[in-house]
């Protein structure tokens, strides 16, 4: 008696609450039913961005003006959501100098910005699956493979590597297909794509399966054979050809779209890349 009395007393007040918060959830679901509907109708994110930015230091935005012509191609609104990202990427990684290197400020902003790049149209931009981010001076020795790399994602070890050497070549060249950074980046985010279901994973899958199809195409086939357009280490594997297609259509935007207009065309998809002139 005494607890069905306490009981109606005590609990009357909550039921506004509750209504109030089935409503928000029943509201928060609807949102999400809306934003995936949204994204594989018009295969982007319906929102890449929310109203927070983090900054980085003014000695992080020189090496940014001066060294990373991507970010000087952005609108001052991307701008800032370039920085946010670079602060929050720098913040949720580890960074870690082998064979005595010493990492810099540098290092970490421009490793920073080529993954952020690479991911700039996502809405997950942040590279769940690297958790440590491994420096060396030059080429280092793989016990993996038992050979020199110039880099590797390790996703065993949730660890990307660099040669820092290597690195820098890669994106201090803006044209010649050959960026370091992208290639091991597009690693990850491959791997991500196949493990996740998020909007940004399914729309990858997506694209990846047009570009596959595409490849099949015999005027496909016999152009690709003739102009020899990708570098052979493309055809290595499914992995090493996204990879690689990664840094074609990174750094050479133009060209690539008037060799291969369809396969840029999903390349674009599946980065969701609609700024900076791409
Ligand atoms: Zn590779």
């Amino acid at each position: 008696m005494m607890y069905i009395l306490q009981a109606d007393v005590d609990n009357t007040w909550l039921a506004p609450y509750a209504y109030t918060i089935v409503l928000l959830g029943f509201g928060f679901f609807l949102f999400r039913v809306f934003e995936n509907w949204y994204a594989s109708n018009f295969n982007k994110p319906l929102f890449r961005h929310f109203f927070v930015y983090k900054k980085i230091s003014a000695a992080q935005v020189t090496i940014l003006e001066n060294e990373f012509y991507f970010y000087t191609l952005l609108s001052a609104k991307h701008k800032r959501q370039f920085k946010h990202r670079i602060a929050t990427f720098i913040a949720s990684k580890e960074f870690v100098g082998r064979d005595g290197l010493v990492i810099t400020e540098r290092m970490k902003t421009l490793i920073a910005a080529v993954g952020c790049m690479l991911s700039f149209g996502r809405k997950n931009y942040e590279y769940s699956l690297i958790k440590y981010v491994l420096i060396y001076p030059e080429e280092f020795y793989s016990e993996a493979n038992q050979a020199y790399h110039k880099g590797e994602f390790n996703p065993r070890q949730k660890a990307l590597v660099f040669s820092w050497k290597d690195f820098e070549f890669g994106y201090r060249i803006n044209d010649d297909n050959l960026n370091l950074g992208i290639h091991e980046f597009m690693h990850a985010m491959q791997l991500e794509a196949r493990k996740s279901r998020d909007i940004d994973a399914t729309r990858f899958s997506k694209q990846f399966q047009n570009i596959l199809k595409r490849l099949t195409h015999q005027e496909v086939k016999d152009k690709l054979d003739e102009t020899r357009y990708f570098r052979a280490y493309a055809f290595t594997n499914q992995y090493e050809f996204m990879a690689v297609l990664a840094e074609y259509f990174i750094e050479s935007p133009t060209d690539f779209k008037d060799h291969f207009p369809q396969l840029y065309d999903h390349t674009q998809k599946l980065l969701n890349f609609r700024f900076a002139g791409y």
